[in-house]
């Protein structure tokens, strides 16, 4: 950030940095996110990067349903928007870091149901993964059309994109019509270059309540080809040797299992062989 003179940090704390009665040691840890943030948006602002931090209020969450109603009460009363917010469905809770500058790159960064499908039930404990199966009706794969599935023999796996005809973009996932020229009917399907250089990446040192077991990586990767970013976890090597810069192919490995017990295949980053 400070070689490209740009940049957002956006730091997690709550309203708790305020004090709480019987919480010492949580309302210092926040507070301290607080301080943390006021002397780095100072050290940094001369390089054009901003620093920020969110402190959400009462969230409505399975701990809040446990408090009583005049504890609960007293909480939302001190919340400026007056009301307990619903509980936060993505993953920014876990993230100890989280890359927003795309102004400078000519890379384009994709996100989509799909990748964030795969990273909240992607990296399941051992015991929970099936051994692939080659029979064809016990597997799934997560999204249908993100990758070549199922493969046939000899075909190493692809990612699946979109191109507009038109301005020559591509897209992961898939785009219905092209976001810089809006018009329809000029999408046609591309195979994804399978191999690909790591962008950036983050390793979470907290297991998910999604079951994803720590410690784990996942973060960006640059497929030069396609001018396209895409996110995906990281899988066949310690979760902190994925450096910015590592070349990395994609490689399909079960994920979980769906509602019929069926193995849910999803797409990952691994190391590239040799
Ligand atoms: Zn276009």
């Amino acid at each position: 950030m400070i070689e490209r003179e740009y940049g957002k940090i956006v730091n997690l704390t709550s309203m708790a940095y305020k004090g709480n009665i019987g919480q010492v040691n949580y309302v210092s840890a926040k507070a301290g996110v607080v301080g943390l943030t006021h002397a780095l948006g100072l050290e940094l602002a001369r390089y054009g990067i901003n620093v920020n931090c969110v402190a959400p209020g009462l969230i409505d969450t399975p701990k809040a349903k446990t408090l009583d109603d005049k504890t609960r009460d007293r909480l939302v009363k001190i919340t400026p928007m007056r009301k307990m917010e619903r509980s936060w469905t993505s993953p920014m809770p876990f993230c100890s870091w989280y890359p927003m500058n795309q102004s400078t790159s000519p890379v384009r960064r994709s996100t989509s149901a799909g990748a964030w499908k795969v990273f909240k039930e992607g990296n399941l404990p051992d015991s929970a993964k099936a051994t692939p199966s080659t029979k064809t009706g016990s597997e799934v794969p997560v999204q249908s059309g993100l990758f070549n599935y199922p493969l046939t023999d000899g075909e190493t796996p692809a990612l699946k994109g979109n191109r507009c005809t038109q301005c020559g973009k591509s897209f992961f996932p898939k785009r219905a019509i092209c976001p810089e020229c809006f018009v329809s009917g000029q999408m046609e399907e591309i195979e994804l270059e399978r191999q690909g250089v790591v962008y950036a990446s983050t390793v979470v040192r907290v297991s998910s309540p999604t079951g994803i077991k720590a410690p784990y990586a996942y973060g960006y990767v640059d497929l030069l080809a396609n001018q396209l970013r895409v996110f995906a976890l990281f899988t066949g090597a310690d979760p902190g040797s994925f450096v910015p810069g590592k070349k990395v192919e994609v490689v399909l490995e079960p994920i979980g299992k769906d509602a019929e017990g069926k193995t849910v295949i999803g797409y990952k980053f691994r190391p590239v062989s040799g």
